[in-house]
């Protein structure tokens, strides 16, 4: 048997069936009319988000990366909880704009913008983190073309990464923002050429779940805003610094000692450099806020035996689920969360696994778990 990933804390047993937000799992089926399906709790999103805000400094802005879960009524409840969204793209502009959500708390980064979507972003006020002088030259020329002072900030290529993180996005050839070296000249030019220079956005890596790799990381972050902003000249009106902050996803995944993190950021913006003085901080997250708080519910359509090995095939599978499947940024495969939901409480009674309905090798949702029978 291969152990499965954590259940996150708040989801309970009603009536022996996986609740969620109070409400059985059976019952969010019905009312959807089929499965499979997301549920997303409201609770829970809002419950993060109060453990963020008691544990991090109070003058660190929280922007939600909306890529997590560009949902609309997930935008609707962030609206109220969050301070600023990063989007990636131009879907994601027409997605946060739909939820009514002021374009000036909106960034967008994210590498490849083309000309519509820059366009389009400069007209609603989006703030652009920019992803190298090339992009700054289109912005430019397109805000001129329309006649208005572009809301510009440099994401920057930080010279570190961060450690333990899933994935690394910054230190050494990246394809995301400008090399740190080159920054300066480009603030600026920025400058020169009459854009409303916002700042700076330096996003190390994401998914750690180590405290000091995160707290280092948000050092050396601050540290390297304060180098640029003196080779620069001016104080930027805002740093970005990143996020990261992991959630558990395979067996033995220890939750972030959030705390600590929160305690080291607070030593650090204590005793600020005086290049950073006035300066406005955030952390944009994705996951952290969103990624503990849905469920995906699957109807199990077939149970089956092939030499010796039970699979309970699933009317989903890696079209909806392609972290679980094993298939996004995994080297060897583990298991993500997983249960029976209408029999939520029950003991292991078999080994299964669980694959979606895919005719492909690789579209599987667990491997050889421990699940109650069905
Ligand atoms: C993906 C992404 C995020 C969100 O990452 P999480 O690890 O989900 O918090 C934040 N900022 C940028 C620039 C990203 O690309």
């Amino acid at each position: 048997m291969k152990p499965l990933g954590p259940i996150p804390a708040g989801f309970a047993t009603l009536d022996g069936e996986l609740a969620i937000g109070g409400h059985k799992a059976s019952d969010l089926v019905a009312q959807a009319g089929q499965t499979p399906l997301f549920v997303y709790s409201q609770e829970r999103i809002a419950a993060r988000v109060a453990e963020l805000r008691a544990a991090l400094p109070a003058q660190v802005a929280l922007n939600y990366a909306v890529k997590a879960n560009p949902y609309g009524p997930v935008l609707q409840v962030m609206t109220g909880l969050v301070d600023g969204f990063d989007i990636a793209s131009g879907g994601e502009l027409a997605m946060v704009t739909a939820a009514g959500i002021d374009p000036a708390r909106v960034s967008f980064a994210g590498p490849g913008k083309r000309d519509a979507e820059l366009e389009a972003a400069i007209a609603a006020g989006v703030t652009l983190n920019l992803e190298s002088e090339g992009e700054a030259e289109r912005a430019l020329a397109i805000a001129a073309r329309l006649g208005t002072v572009p809301r510009l900030a440099v994401r920057v290529n930080p010279d570190f990464d961060l450690k333990g993180s899933g994935m690394k996005m910054g230190g050494g050839a990246k394809p995301f923002g400008v090399d740190a070296e080159r920054v300066p000249a480009l603030v600026r030019h920025l400058i020169a050429a009459g854009a409303d220079w916002r700042g700076f956005h330096i996003f190390a890596g994401s998914q750690a779940l180590d405290a000091a790799a995160i707290a280092e990381t948000q050092a050396q972050t601050i540290a390297l805003a304060a180098r640029l902003a003196a080779e620069a000249g001016t104080v930027p009106p805002k740093v970005n610094l990143g996020g990261g902050f992991g959630i558990p996803y395979f067996p033995g995944d220890v939750p972030l000692d959030l705390a600590a993190v929160g305690q080291a950021l607070g030593e650090q913006l204590a005793q600020l450099p005086p290049e950073l003085a006035g300066t406005a901080f955030c952390i944009e997250l994705g996951r952290y806020l969103v990624g503990e708080s849905g469920v995906y519910l699957t109807r199990i359509i077939d149970r089956k035996i092939s030499h010796g090995e039970v699979y309970l095939v699933t009317d989903g599978g890696l079209h909806h689920q392609l972290a679980a499947s094993g298939n996004f940024g995994t080297v060897v495969r583990r298991n993500y969360p997983a249960a029976i939901a209408s029999r939520f409480d029950a003991p292991v009674e078999e080994e299964a696994n669980v694959v979606g309905c895919l005719c492909t090798p690789l579209d599987r949702l667990a491997d050889k778990g421990g699940f109650p029978l069905v």
